[in-house]
């Protein structure tokens, strides 16, 4: 018997009783329609990791505080093993010594939600479920976390993935990999934006009627475990920095959803060396505006050139209000800056003339981010956080570099593969009748 206290989770919105964490990754989405967040956020001592332990040990220490008490407690360095089995290198750039690159595409759909994708699978495999009947993961996409949710499941055995997708508004080479899987994963592309996507997996997921006939999870970023094993790599990369340099290492995020950010926040709030976290955000204005002061007001999504942070009403917002209350207080902490798609271009152009160096779309607004910063005289440590390959985004990034890029093996693999996919209008019954249809 363990005598350690569990930590137990309850949704944002507050209806509900709290839950262990099995339970809440188990669920996804809480049942009053809110994100599950911890009782409180533990605090760990930076002493506590190995300094010599991989980026999957740093990981076992970090989340064992999270996982206290709950059944997958012992199994946690497993789930960190199998999930983390590739590196989140700290590169450094030639443009200012103190800036570095954390290259979280290292992964098998190379972008950053390998991370969440992999140790929500391993978390799910290991629980054990009352319904013989198999489990549908739906997720919603604005291009990378289906491939990557895609990729952790694929032929596991009484599970299947449904993928909803904004049809035309993710990359030529991210639809190849959507539709590449087969076997136990559907592609469906819908005539809508993420934002509908999103609305519809909600809706299928709080739909009681749906859930009795056909058992549902969700593997969006609103579900914790997705959230938590993001925190790892700003854990191992900010103690790297801080044994070698004795500084915090400060972080700008790419961000759309808020889950990446959420994660790198949570990292500095439990007490590790994180200084700033920045937000780099594409057109879409509604971070940006609320963080220059203006009231919180979701909004339709427009398309970007990174349309993985193409969102107009970021799903994490409220584990964000959650952890800071005082909005005063978390507009001081924050801020978010918006890149608008010609300047993308420029800072994908100019890295590539100046330095040989080739960012993805998404990972240009916050390297643009950082230019501004460094222009107006701040000589701090900063780590941009590098959400994908440019590979991926070759139809954006080629005609601004003027050369063919690369593809990493593991994704060349799934673009030589056949792909498919099927339509769906983008309306809440109309999910609702295809899974019925597919049960
Ligand atoms: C998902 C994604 C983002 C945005 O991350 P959030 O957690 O939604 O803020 C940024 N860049 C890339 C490449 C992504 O796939």
């Amino acid at each position: 018997m363990s005598d350690v206290e569990p930590l137990r989770y309850h949704s944002t919105r507050g209806a509900g009783p709290a839950v262990p964490i099995s339970q809440a990754i188990a669920a996804g989405l809480a049942p009053d329609g809110g994100l599950y967040v911890p009782e409180a956020l533990p605090s760990i001592d930076p002493g506590a990791f190995d300094p010599q332990g991989a980026l999957a040990d740093t990981a076992a220490t970090l989340l064992a505080p999270f996982f206290a008490g709950d059944p997958l407690a012992s199994e946690l360095p497993g789930i960190c093993a199998e999930a983390f089995t590739f590196a989140a290198p700290l590169r450094a750039l030639p443009a200012h010594p103190d800036t570095v690159m954390l290259e979280l595409f290292h992964g098998p759909t190379s972008a950053f939600k390998d991370f969440g994708a992999r140790f929500l699978a391993a978390c799910l495999r290991r629980l054990p479920r009352a319904d013989a009947r198999p489990l549908t993961i739906l997720v919603a996409t604005s291009g990378d976390t289906g491939a990557a949710v895609a990729a952790a499941f694929h032929r596991q055995p009484n599970v299947r993935v449904a993928i909803l997708y904004p049809d035309g508004r993710v990359s030529p080479r991210q639809a190849r990999q959507l539709g590449c899987f087969g076997d136990n994963v559907m592609a469906l592309r819908v005539a809508g934006r993420f934002d509908d996507c999103q609305r519809m997996v909600k809706a299928a997921l709080n739909d009681t009627a749906l859930q009795a006939q056909l058992p549902l999870a969700s593997a969006n970023s609103i579900s914790l475990g997705r959230l938590l094993p993001q925190m790892s790599y700003y854990a191992h990369a900010a103690l790297g920095w801080w044994r070698e340099h004795g500084t915090p290492l400060n972080f700008i995020v790419p961000t759309g959803n808020l889950g990446n950010a959420v994660a790198g926040l949570w990292v500095h709030e439990i007490g590790l060396p994180i200084g700033t976290v920045r937000l780099a955000c594409n057109a879409n204005p509604t971070l940006p505006d609320y963080f220059a002061g203006a009231a919180y007001a979701p909004r339709e999504a427009i398309a970007t050139l990174a349309n993985a942070m193409d969102v107009g009403a970021p799903s994490n917002f409220e584990r964000l209000r959650w952890t800071f209350p005082d909005e005063a207080a978390l507009r001081v902490q924050l801020q978010a800056h918006s890149v608008d798609d010609a300047t993308i271009q420029q800072a994908i152009a100019r890295h590539a003339r100046e330095y040989d160096e080739v960012f993805c779309p998404h990972t240009a607004t916050a390297i643009h981010s950082l230019d501004r910063l460094r222009s107006e005289g701040n000589n701090a440590p900063w780590a941009v956080v590098a959400t994908a390959h440019p590979a991926k985004f070759e139809s954006v990034v080629e005609p601004l570099i003027g050369h063919p890029l690369a593809v990493p093996a593991s994704l060349a693999a799934m673009l030589a593969r056949p792909a498919a996919s099927e339509p769906l209008a983008p309306t809440d019954d109309a999910l609702c009748d295809w899974l019925l249809a597919h049960g």
